[in-house]
């Protein structure tokens, strides 16, 4: 039943778009994580420095266990760099850093998007969670007739969780807009050379949140399409 024409068409090559996308982040992450940086920046020192020259205050810099889970916590005011951006002393270590740098600045200066962003993530987490029960329970009982009423239920939350990934792109997007246009005024990337493989690495990971989204979208279409058969 599921794997029919319509599946394939909306969601394998979402599937392997997101696949792709992974691959490619990881594959630009290795590269320039072996070439260094000329001003000998650590991805610790860079957040600082980005930090600082933004006037962001009170935000402790961590290392965090984990590759590529670097994160801003804009709860616990708290930039969480992986070892490998922490203390690398290369061009992907400090492009991933400046990045997550660039959230704690959007969180200072109160950039819209992230505070929508903060606001709905645990909304976001519990419709994650949540969406197919009613949904499956609406299938499950479709001789009932308050079954539309569960499927749709189901689908809404899924919607809502897209809704939620769209918001989060120019939020990614302006991060890694800030982030290189720090590195360039601080002089911690000085050559041609060193800003383009921070373009690289920052719009590979850019790529990845384009990647879930039209994942998410595509899905949205498929069960939506499916109730009006
Ligand atoms: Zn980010």
């Amino acid at each position: 039943m599921f794997f029919d024409l319509q599946y394939l068409v909306l969601t394998i090559p979402a599937l392997l778009f997101s696949l792709w996308a992974q691959r490619k982040v990881h594959s630009t992450f290795d590269r320039f994580a072996k070439v260094g940086v000329q001003s000998g920046y650590s991805g610790a020192q860079a957040a600082q420095a980005v930090m600082q020259s933004a006037g962001v205050q009170g935000v402790r810099i961590e290392r965090h266990e984990g590759f590529l889970s670097d994160h801003y916590d804009p709860l616990a005011k708290a930039l969480r760099l992986s070892p490998h951006v922490y203390d690398g002393k290369s061009i992907s270590s400090v492009a991933v850093a400046a990045h997550e740098a660039g959230h704690a600045i959007q969180d200072q200066v109160g950039y819209p998007p992230l505070v929508w962003r903060s606001a709905l993530v645990p909304l976001c987490n519990v419709g994650n969670m949540i969406w197919i029960f009613p949904f499956m329970a609406g299938l499950v009982l479709r001789q009932l007739s308050f079954s539309p009423l569960l499927i749709w239920t189901g689908i809404g939350l899924f919607a809502a969780v897209v809704v939620f990934q769209i918001i989060t792109l120019p939020t990614e997007f302006n991060a890694s807009n800030r982030a290189k246009a720090v590195l360039a005024s601080t002089g911690i990337v000085s050559t041609q050379q060193e800003a383009d493989g921070v373009r690289r690495v920052l719009d590979a990971a850019a790529l990845t949140y384009v990647a879930a989204v039209a994942a998410s979208l595509l899905q949205l279409i498929d069960l939506v399409l499916r109730q009006r058969r």
